[in-house]
């Protein structure tokens, strides 16, 4: 083993080469402020000699701007502190500077400070370098524009690099020269010409610091750009004292956009690492041009959307009123077609003319309904189809609907049903017009497509919420059904499932498209479920609001019912299950078979329990034993004697009806079944008069026109329809006078002796809503109102408020129908007539009401009466609630309008109390003065509830009577309250 070497403290000469060996710069200083050894490693960095570093103040090497803090530092050591971490610049020979990191120790006996310093310069040069990406990515991040982020990036660069100057360039539109967009530089710098000089010029490609970075799509540097020969700024820079440059492209891609230039005071050696980074800035900056070009291709995408948006709709409004007005082009030639089409058929004609005529009626009819849909059509496109929210009965609507379709379907011999859960409620608010549009469409179809089976209509309470009900409706058929693939687009307008149904079964695809819409209107969707060759069944859901419950009486008021047996004969499953779910409803007790000869064997079977049948209900229809082959079994054995037949006939089978007279058949009923007249037919037929109906009772049905011959006055200025409507009003038996303008019209009613105007809206000088008003303010000095009766052809959304507003007392669409203006009319004589109101006549014996007065009012017909009474008690409660809906809204012309209306109709039964409350308020509407309104209606509320009470008494008295006599001729006749 070899002794270890020994070694020996190092020599003076040791310790000289390793202090020559150090890349740290070492020195030794006095407290003078100059250096007095100072190791190579000065030489070899900084450039200088030793003596020139020796010779001069070291201060002189400090960077200006760290002086102070150099001197501060140095006191502190000379006073006995060491210092570790301090930093300064000290200038290199070429005029670059260092960073240097000191250590220091002073030796105060002998008056020197030891000191090594480490070269920092790099370290420094990154975080700098960091600091700039860092600074430029922010702002970009946060820029909305590149206007606004072009100063901060200057600004971001040169301070984290501690560079005094920046510049931005960008390429032309034409691409052929770079013109400077923005400078900045640090508040310091005295570069006012450099500016200047930077903002006028434009540069070339290969010209100058930024035709250089543009040409060659990279970064450059230039160490001093006082010396560069290719920098034609040169001079103004040099007296300005900037020296060193870089500069790097903003690149889309391989294209330069533009170019960033930076300037320092000092001269500085190429930084590669910067020019590197600097490069994936000039990207950033790129996409972030490019960003927002592309959201600025957006904005302007979606402004040229936008402007088309409004185009569109501008364009479907236009499309909108188009429509309605060809829909006015074309109803009033149809006018004519249909008017003298109804007046030929009732002519003496032949056989064959009549053939042509009900052809040309039923093509008119087509058209009619396909302008109708239309117009729907085009009002719902453009949003403009509004719902009505009006009080009506769900069952009468629905089963009125059902009715009008039960000839089609009875004439293809299908079972056409109707069952409404009881739970559903009946009081409803809402558009009962567009329920029927929907169900009349969907029941329509599926009759249309189902040649065997049957339709049914269910509708069931879905939800409640407050005072909301959803409800759920379904028409299901047995027809042909709809291909799966077929089953979304049939929704859509125009379009069919098979376009070879079309020609075979006709049709446009309008109806689901209008019955979804509307159903959406209503706040439900609508979907179906079918299968080719099985069915269809459509769904729908519609929102209604639940009236408050009205003066309906308990259940127990129609007791007669209960428990009465009763025996359901129908061949059809779901004929049997309806009945049997409203009988059971009504608390009987139903029992159902199928068959005539099951009916037959219950019947015996019923004896020997001897539990017998009220009542037999029979359906007329049935394969083998037909309903009525077991009516005559039954009524030719004397053991059923007691038991009550009703028949359930079909709709457009005359000879039904007179088959039961023959059996001397006392009751019977056309399907599909109302809920309401089968109650009062079986409760007749029990031999109870109709106290009372399980719900509300039916409208008034059309009441027959006056017998008395009305002088009606023909505002209208088409020569056709003027004709027209003469024809069918003379038809009536009323007399005719015709005008063709509203001045005419007003001087006509001036001159006296008018029952009723039926009056054109559009008219050339005076149209038919100013001539109402001019009327309506006449009569304010008479005192008299004579009833106006809208006919128009536009049939728009508001046109009907538009005329009851303007004062017109109802409303009938062209073309004018026999049937509809017989209603209207019928409606209307039933207006007020206020003139003839017995204000002065004697008092009534006794109650609010003179039943005399009444009667002769109405010719004695007691039928119209009751027909009054029960409009007036549907109408009442609406107008009730108008007028005080008006006093809390503080709304004069509404309560004058709602009060004028009421006094009309109270005006109808001589109730002077009512009449003349009725009057006060709508003076106090039309006066503006509200204060004692209230005061006012509660005691015409009072004086309603006496009337109502009345009217109902009178009411069941006159329905019982009429029922006293059809007992005593029940055996002759059918028990139909007509
Ligand atoms: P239209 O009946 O006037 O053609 P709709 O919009 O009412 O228009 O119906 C569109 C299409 O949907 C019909 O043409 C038919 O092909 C199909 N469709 C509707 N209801 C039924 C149904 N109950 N059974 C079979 N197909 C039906």
């Amino acid at each position: 083993m070899s002794a270890r070497a020994r070694f020996n403290p190092p020599t003076e000469d040791d310790l000289r080469e390793f202090i020559d060996l150090s890349l740290n710069f070492l020195c030794i200083a006095d407290t003078e402020g100059y250096f007095k050894h100072v190791n190579p490693a000065w030489e070899a960095t900084f450039g200088y000699t030793k003596e020139e570093v020796l010779s001069r103040p070291y201060l002189e090497f400090v960077h200006p701007d760290d002086r102070e803090a150099t001197i501060v530092e140095a006191t502190k050591i000379a006073s006995g502190s060491s210092t570790l971490s301090f930093e300064n610049r000290f200038r290199c020979k070429d005029g670059s500077y260092r960073w240097l990191l000191w250590s220091a120790v002073v030796r105060h006996e002998k008056g020197l400070i030891y000191c090594t310093a480490a070269d920092v310069t790099e370290r420094k040069r990154e975080a700098a370098r960091l600091a700039a990406q860092y600074a430029v990515t922010r702002v970009l991040a946060e820029a909305a524009t590149l206007a606004s982020a072009t100063p901060r990036i200057l600004q971001a660069v040169c301070e984290s690099l501690d560079w005094s100057v920046g510049a931005i360039w960008r390429v032309d539109q034409k691409g052929k020269l770079l013109c400077c967009v923005e400078t900045w530089h640090v508040p310091s710098a005295q570069v006012k010409e450099f500016d200047q000089g930077t903002h006028s010029r434009t540069f070339s490609p290969g010209i100058g610091l930024p035709g250089r970075v543009w040409s060659q799509a990279q970064p450059a540097w230039i160490e001093d750009v006082a010396r560069d020969p290719n920098f034609p700024r040169a001079s103004i820079a040099a007296q300005e004292g900037l020296h060193a440059a870089f500069g790097f492209p903003i690149l889309v891609g391989a294209e330069v956009l533009g170019v960033l230039e930076f300037f320092s005071n000092q001269i500085q050696q190429p930084d590669p690492r910067l020019l590197e980074m600097m490069s994936a800035i000039g990207s950033q900056i790129g996409q972030f041009i490019e960003r927002k070009d592309a959201e600025d291709a957006l904005r302007v995408y979606a402004r040229e959307l936008e402007v088309a948006r409004k185009r569109a709709e501008e364009a479907t409004r236009a499309k909108s009123e188009f429509l309605a007005n060809i829909s006015h082009e074309i109803r009033t030639p149809m006018n004519a077609m249909i008017g003298m089409t109804e007046l030929a058929l009732e002519t003496r004609i032949t056989r064959e003319q009549r053939e042509y005529l009900n052809a040309i009626q039923g093509s008119a009819d087509a058209l009619l309904t396909l302008v109708n849909d239309l117009l729907d059509f085009s009002k719902i496109e453009a949003r403009k189809l509004q719902l009505d929210r009006v009080g009506f009965n769900l069952r009468d609507a629905l089963e009125d609907t059902m009715r009008v379709l039960a000839p089609r379907a009875h004439q293809k011999e299908l079972e056409l049903a109707c069952h409404i859960h009881p739970d559903v409620p009946d009081a409803l608010v809402g558009d009962p017009l567009r329920l029927r549009q929907i169900v009349m469409n969907l029941v329509g179809n599926a009759i249309k497509f189902t040649e065997h089976g049957e339709v049914v209509l269910r509708v069931q309470a879905e939800s409640r919420r407050n005072r909301d009900a959803q409800l759920s409706f379904s028409v299901t058929d047995t027809g042909i059904g709809i291909p799966p693939e077929k089953q979304a687009v049939i929704f859509e307008a125009f379009s069919q499932a098979d376009s070879s149904t079309t020609r075979r079964y006709g049709g446009t695809g309008l109806g689901l498209a209008i019955s979804m819409q509307l159903v959406e209107l209503m706040g439900g969707t609508i979907s179906v479920e079918s299968r080719t060759g099985q069915g269809s069944t459509f769904h729908f859901t519609a929102v209604f609001q639940v009236q408050q419950p009205g003066r309906e009486k308990p259940p127990a008021r129609w007791r007669t019912l209960t428990d009465l047996p009763v025996l359901i004969v129908d061949d059809n499953a779901t004929n049997r299950r309806i009945l049997e779910d409203v009988f059971t409803n009504w608390h009987m007790r139903p029992v159902a078979v199928e068959s005539g000869a099951a009916a037959l064997c219950s019947l015996e079977e019923s004896l020997r329990a001897d539990q017998p049948f009220a009542v037999v209900l029979l359906d007329g229809h049935m394969p083998d034993m037909d309903g009525f082959s077991v009516a005559k079994r039954i009524s030719h054995d004397r053991r059923y004697a007691g038991i009550k037949l009703v028949m359930l006939t079909s709709a457009g089978q005359p000879e039904d009806v007179a088959r039961c007279h023959e059996l001397e058949i006392s009751a019977y009923l056309t399907k599909p079944i109302k809920q309401s007249e089968l109650f009062d037919v079986i409760v007749t037929a029990i031999g109870q008069p109709v106290l009372e109906r399980p719900r509300t009772p039916q409208r008034p049905k059309r009441a027959r026109a006056a017998n008395r011959t009305l002088q009606v006055l023909v505002a209208e200025d088409n020569q056709v329809n003027q004709l027209v409507a003469t024809r069918i009003f003379q038809k009536l038996g009323h007399q005719v006078k015709v005008v063709s303008n509203g001045r005419e019209a007003l001087s006509a009613v001036q001159a006296g002796g008018l029952d009723l105007i039926a009056m054109d809206v559009q008219m050339p000088e005076m149209d038919g809503l100013d001539a109402t008003r001019a009327i309506r303010s006449w009569e304010m000095t008479t005192g008299t109102h004579i009833p106006i009766m809208a006919m128009t052809a536009h049939a728009m959304k508001g046109d009907r408020e538009r005329c009851l507003a303007a004062g017109m007392d109802g409303y009938t669409s062209k073309p004018i129908r026999f049937r509809e203006l017989e209603q209207a009319i019928a409606q209307l004589i039933s207006l007020p007539k206020p003139s003839k109101i017995p204000v002065s006549a004697g008092r009534p014996a006794d109650g609010v009401i003179d039943h005399a007065a009444l009667l002769a009012g109405v010719d004695g017909d007691r039928r119209v009466l009751r027909e009054f009474v029960r409009l007036f008690l549907a109408d009442c409660p609406r107008r009730l609630k108008e007028i005080n809906q008006a006093i809390g809204r503080g709304d004069a012309p509404a309560l004058c309008r709602a009060a004028h209306m009421l006094k009309g109709s109270v005006g109808n039964f001589a109730a002077r109390k009512a009449f003349a409350v009725s009057q006060q308020l709508e003076n106090m509407g039309r006066d503006g003065d509200l204060d004692k309104a209230r005061q006012a209606c509660v005691t015409l509320e009072s004086e309603l509830e006496i009337l109502n009470h009345e009217l109902e008494e009178l009411t069941k008295n006159s329905s019982t009577r009429k029922k006293q006599m059809h007992k005593g001729s029940r055996r002759r006749g059918g028990v139909k309250d007509s």
